[in-house]
């Protein structure tokens, strides 16, 4: 989907709402309260009454765009460029393009787009199988410096984010925020996500990864390792590039686009980079995000600042 097509499509608050009707009711419009579907449109077009226990709701009700009073067509167009920027789109950015640079709030900008990666979030995660690539990684921790001139002291471990990747080769993947990248932790994710008939796992040399193998029920023999402080990178077939090419593109959005990410909000962009990441190429990306928009629970900006 392009922007002019965006354009011609959904020009209008009911062209909008159309679509986003057919994607939260493909077997056609239920009570979001008591499920019943005998249901009819009241005289203003977008909201329903339920015949049965008289609930009036509309496709937005109860769905990421609860509460909403942005017009529907400046939420698909928010969708459009958060979906088609490969390396993510600040806040900041996407109220420029919306709005202009005098219009607009930010923080309108910040909550949309926290809403969309919310929806994004709430995609089902099929387990990983074939060759698996997994490495871990730290983002973030950038200090300024306390000794008053303007320069930066170093990247310290203890105030950066260690992020887990999961890569199905050929397939999807995943990224995890983790408390530390000890064995327990990585045994943990690969249960979560790693089916127990997966061929093999390449990890680089860190010493925590057999154990965690053992604790994730894995066979060590599906365990293969590339060493790097070897200089080894490609032994044969056994490398972790395709992981390590997934996390320096996380680090371009997060130094280009993102800026800073708080270690709060650091899922949620996570979670907006592998799903992106995973529907590449895919002609539904735009309506598959919508899909999960309007299937998504509400995200109140009282639970995103708690
Ligand atoms: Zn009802």
């Amino acid at each position: 989907m392009t922007l002019p097509e965006v354009n011609r499509l959904y020009p209008t608050d009911d062209r909008c709402r159309e679509l986003l009707e057919r994607l939260r009711w493909p077997e056609g419009v239920m009570c979001p309260r008591c499920k019943d579907s005998r249901v009819s449109r009241l005289k203003d077009y977008a909201r329903f009454q339920c015949s049965v226990c008289e609930y009036q709701f509309t496709v937005m009700s109860g769905t990421i765009f609860h509460d909403s009073h942005l017009p529907l067509p400046i939420w698909f167009l928010a969708v459009l460029l958060i979906v088609e920027a490969k390396k993510g789109m600040s806040a900041m950015q996407l109220k420029r393009t919306l709005w202009g640079e005098h219009r607009g709030s930010y923080k309108t900008a910040w909550y949309l787009c926290h809403r969309i990666r919310a929806a994004m979030a709430s995609a089902e995660k099929a387990m990983l199988y074939g060759t698996i690539e997994m490495d871990e990684t730290y983002v973030g921790g950038r200090q300024k410096s306390t000794r008053g001139h303007a320069g930066r002291i170093p990247y310290s471990e203890s105030n950066k984010i260690a992020v887990i990747g999961i890569k199905q080769r050929g397939g999807e993947l995943r990224f995890f925020k983790a408390e530390d990248v000890k064995s327990g932790t990585l045994a943990k994710y690969i249960k979560e996500n790693v089916s127990e008939d997966v061929d093999v796992i390449m990890t680089d040399e860190l010493p925590a990864y057999p154990g965690a193998l053992a604790k994730a029920g894995q066979s060590r023999s599906k365990h293969k390792t590339v060493n790097h402080k070897q200089k080894v990178y490609v032994d044969g077939d056994i490398t972790t590039n395709g992981i390590e090419s997934a996390f320096s593109l996380l680090k371009r959005g997060i130094v280009g686009s993102w800026h800073k990410v708080s270690a709060k909000h650091l899922p949620a962009y996570l979670e907006e980079m592998t799903f992106r990441f995973n529907r590449r190429g895919r002609a539904d990306l735009f309506i598959d995000t919508l899909r999960h928009m309007v299937t998504a629970d509400p995200l109140t900006f009282e639970r995103l600042t708690a």
